[in-house]
């Protein structure tokens, strides 16, 4: 049997100087001695380069970005592509955050040209999911998820698949305290491997990691990575102190 390994990742959002980066990363590494899982930070642009040279004698920690531009290169005054994040250290990026979706406006059409550009790119990709709390009061929370899987995976060759990690975030959960309950979060983690399954096949599905976020705090990550098929925490306020997110990456060590 395939076992998924534990991937925990912290998404700083618009925080950190690169001064600040340094301290942090400093502060992190010594914590994690015995540390197995993946350890990802999704860093702002600006903090890419001097992030990844610090962790680069460290194996635990890899560093990306939280978004890069649809476009290759070109007169896209402001944004930053994917060769560029890939050139200046980062191994992964995250596509399709509630946050980009809600105030950039990005559309699943957009997350998919952009997961083909960081799969040619050499970057694996964080794809999130998620429904509003609108969604959820109307009980069509599967629907919007398997839409938004559909159309942002579309066209994506299985034999990529090993790049791709999804991050299920129901946007009610995001900053707000709230967290889906373990049940719950396992309930949506194994339809999304359905929708995979239905999508490429079992052996293929079984081995894409599914993150859970929203609220995710020291005191409820045990809980939810213990989800057969929560793979992995997906963590923004909680991963801003560096000893607070340790605390949650230490919760990978509690289980299988
Ligand atoms: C996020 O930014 O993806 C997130 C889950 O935030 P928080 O942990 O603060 O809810």
């Amino acid at each position: 049997m395939f076992v998924r390994p534990k991937i925990i990742v912290g998404n700083w959002k618009m925080h950190k100087t690169i001064e600040e980066a340094q301290l942090y990363i400093e502060e992190l590494e010594p914590l994690l001695v015995d540390v197995r899982s993946d350890v990802c930070l999704a860093v702002p642009f600006t903090c890419l380069g001097t992030a990844a040279k610090l962790v680069s004698d460290c194996a635990r920690i890899r560093v990306g970005a939280q978004n890069m531009s649809e476009h290759e290169e070109g007169a896209w005054t402001g944004e930053i592509s994917a060769h560029m994040i890939k050139e200046a250290g980062a191994s992964f990026v995250i596509l399709g955050h509630s946050e980009r979706r809600s105030h950039f406006g990005e559309s699943n059409a957009v997350v998919n040209t952009k997961l083909t550009l960081a799969c040619r790119t050499g970057l694996q990709s964080i794809v999130c999911v998620g429904e509003s709390l609108g969604d959820r009061n109307k009980n069509c929370q599967k629907d919007v998820i398997a839409l938004q899987l559909s159309e942002s995976l579309a066209g994506f060759p299985r034999e990529k698949s090993a790049s791709l990690v999804l991050a299920y975030e129901p946007v009610w959960a995001i900053g707000t305290g709230k967290n889906a309950t373990p049940e719950d979060a396992q309930a949506v983690h194994s339809f999304c491997r359905q929708i995979l399954e239905n999508l490429w096949d079992k052996e293929t599905a079984q081995k894409v990691s599914i993150l859970y976020g929203g609220s995710v705090k020291p005191e409820n990550a045990p809980l939810l990575l213990m989800q057969q098929d929560v793979d992995g925490l997906l963590v923004g306020g909680a991963a801003l102190n560096a000893y607070t997110f340790s605390q949650i990456i230490h919760a990978t060590l509690t289980i299988r």
